[in-house]
C-alpha cells in the first residue's frame, strides 16, 4: 500500500500542532514545531484564510496523519463508522483505535504508531498466540496482543518500554509488562481516547 514517505515533522507544522509522530523526540527540545511554529514551504508564514470547509479539512487531515493513513483507507473507515449504530464520529475513532498498530503503540511496545506499524509488519507481534503482520488488523475485546518470543530482546521494543512518557495505558487496555503482552478489555468509549481531534468536523466534511 502507498504511504506518506516525507518528513513527519512537516505534517505537524502543516497542522499547526504536535501530532506526536516521532516518539521521544516529540517531548524534547528538538521538536520541529517548537523551533518553527509555522507551516512548511514558501507561503508558510502567511496567515491562511479561515473557513468552515478549511477547518473540517484540516481536522480530517490531522486525524489521518495521527493514525498514519492515506485518504482511501481513511475514507473506508469513515464509511464503516457511518454504517454502524451510534455516533459516527465516535465510531470512527473507535475503529481507528482498534487497529493493531495503534494497540501496540498504546500498550507501550512502540514509541510511535509508525514504529508500531514496522514492528507489526516485521512479524514481531502475535494476537492470541498467532503471528499477525497486518497493521490494520482489528483487535477485539478479549484478544491478547503480545510481543513474539523472538522479538522480546529487540532494542526498539525495550527502549519503548522504558520510555517514561509511555508509561500509562488507556482504560480499555490491560498490559503485563513482564510478559510483554496486553489485552483489550472493552471497546473504548470517547472519553477513553485522548486523541485531540474534533471528529464531528470530519463527519460534517464527508457528509456533504
Ligand atoms: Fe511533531 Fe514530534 Fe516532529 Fe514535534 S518532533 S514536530 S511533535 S513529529
Amino acid at each position: 500500500m502507498a504511504r506518506y514517505t516525507g518528513a513527519d515533522c512537516r505534517l505537524c507544522r502543516r497542522e499547526g500542532e504536535k501530532l506526536f509522530l516521532k516518539g521521544d523526540r516529540c517531548y524534547g527540545d528538538k521538536c520541529a514545531i517548537e523551533k518553527r511554529p509555522y507551516p512548511p514551504g514558501q507561503a508558510g508564514k502567511k496567515r491562511p484564510r479561515e473557513s468552515e470547509y478549511r477547518l473540517q479539512l484540516r481536522e480530517k487531515q490531522k486525524t489521518k496523519r495521527i493514525y498514519g493513513m492515506l485518504e482511501k483507507q481513511f475514507r473506508s473507515y469513515y464509511e464503516e463508522a457511518n454504517r454502524q449504530p451510534g455516533i459516527t464520529g465516535e465510531n470512527l475513532l473507535r475503529l481507528l483505535e482498534q487497529r493493531l498498530d495503534n494497540v501496540v503503540y498504546r500498550l507501550g511496545f512502540a514509541k510511535s504508531r509508525s514504529e508500531a506499524r514496522q514492528i507489526v509488519r516485521h512479524g514481531h507481534i502475535t494476537v492470541n498466540g498467532q503471528r499477525v503482520n497486518i497493521p490494520s488488523y482489528r483487535v477485539r475485546p478479549g484478544e491478547v496482543v503480545a510481543v513474539g518470543p523472538k522479538a522480546q530482546d529487540l532494542l526498539v521494543i525495550k527502549a519503548a518500554i522504558i520510555s517514561s512518557e509511555r508509561s500509562t495505558v488507556p482504560g480499555w487496555l490491560e498490559v503485563d509488562i513482564e510478559k510483554l503482552q496486553g489485552s483489550v478489555i472493552a471497546l473504548p468509549s470517547r472519553d477513553m481516547i485522548d486523541t485531540q481531534v474534533r471528529e464531528s468536523l470530519i463527519v460534517e466534511l464527508y457528509s456533504k
